[in-house]
């Protein structure tokens, strides 16, 4: 993704263009808690490497640090474990097999694009 979709994505308006991003081009996983703290959105951010997302929460404290929101899903009939961890094993598994097959992410232009990338302000 270059940099100028990148901060519009990041300042909540989504590109316009239709983005195609391969799989060798995630290099971070960021995570924007939306837990509270003190009555404040706790706003915690993570930037966590691909590299080092497995593992990064712990399987037993899959939360946040500082204001102790669970990261768990919340699903019915889904059992309570660390959701980055698949996540992480998937794309190690996707990466593993890149001799084999291309495998890209496509981000496309929609209407909804807007409500989809702006945090929750309550
Ligand atoms: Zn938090």
């Amino acid at each position: 993704m270059n940099e100028p979709a990148r901060q519009e994505i990041l300042g909540g308006i989504m590109s316009k263009k239709i983005l195609e991003l391969l799989l060798q081009e995630l290099k971070k996983v960021r995570i924007v808690c939306k837990g509270k703290r003190d009555g404040k959105p706790c706003g915690a951010t993570f930037e966590i490497p691909m590299g080092s997302l497995k593992g990064f929460f712990p399987e037993d404290k899959c939360r946040c640090p500082f204001c102790g929101q669970s990261f768990y899903p919340e699903m019915e009939g889904l059992t309570f474990k660390n959701p980055f961890n698949p996540l992480a094993e998937a794309i190690e598994g996707l990466l593993a097999i890149s001799g084999k097959a291309t495998v890209t992410f496509v981000i496309e232009e929609s209407e909804n694009a807007l409500q989809d990338v702006e945090c929750d302000a309550d």
